[in-house]
């Protein structure tokens, strides 16, 4: 009963995780909506370190951090919600610490450690299924800007390269091209009905 929503920055995934929650909710499902990094009150203080531009973590610090904020937050979190009967619906998850710490940030090398850690962070929590938000990176791109300017929200988009994030983009391509099943592929490049849409009959389809 988890289900994890993943994509790069801008794909509008936080937008279709809210929809999602009310369209269970009408069907008189109990969910819980959370995320990734910081919905604890240690997440808060690991995501403060991570996003606030105050620190420069390395690759590794910076991976250490997520997992620690995913360890938290499954434990405090994640696991009583699902040991309640509740749906929980949680804004990124492993697979983006695959696609941004181990590919974007080049520590792939070492991949097989580093998957024997985000294991262990996950505390045996395994996605029911990852709805994942495929879109360009230039659309993604061109809806932060306006979110930005909007005064919304303020991104990695504004001081990472679009390289960065398209590595994370073709990461997350392939995590979907070697997957089992679990991950389901939504056009998010459609408006916010379109995606809304194709999110409802994706979880129709797996859950009814
Ligand atoms: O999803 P959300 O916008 O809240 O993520 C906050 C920021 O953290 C984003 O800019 C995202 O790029 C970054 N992030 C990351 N590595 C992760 C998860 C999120 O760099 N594993």
């Amino acid at each position: 009963r988890l289900i994890t929503f993943e994509g790069v920055d801008g794909c509008g995934k936080s937008t279709q995780l809210k929809l999602a929650a009310q369209w269970l909710q009408a069907r008189g499902e109990e969910v819980v909506t959370t995320f990734e990094p910081g919905d604890t009150s240690l997440g808060k203080e690991i995501r403060k370190l991570l996003l606030t531009g105050e620190f420069v973590p390395v690759p590794e610090a910076e991976l250490l951090l997520f997992l620690a904020d995913r360890a938290q937050h499954v434990c405090e979190v994640i696991q009583p919600a699902l040991a309640s009967g509740a749906w929980v619906l949680c804004d990124r998850y492993s697979d983006s610490t695959l696609a941004y710490q181990l590919a974007a940030r080049k520590l792939g090398a070492r991949t097989v450690n580093i998957i024997e850690m985000l294991t262990f962070a996950e505390c045996r929590v395994i996605p029911a299924m990852t709805l994942w938000f495929d879109v360009p990176v230039s659309v993604a791109a061109e809806r932060m800007k306006k979110r930005m300017q909007a005064g919304e929200k303020s991104t990695r988009l504004d001081d990472e390269a679009i390289s960065f994030h398209e590595r994370v983009a073709a990461a997350f391509t392939s995590q979907f091209e070697k997957d089992d099943g679990r991950i389901v592929r939504i056009d998010a490049s459609l408006n916010i009905e379109g995606v809304q849409a194709e999110v409802e009959s994706a979880l129709q389809k797996r859950f009814s």
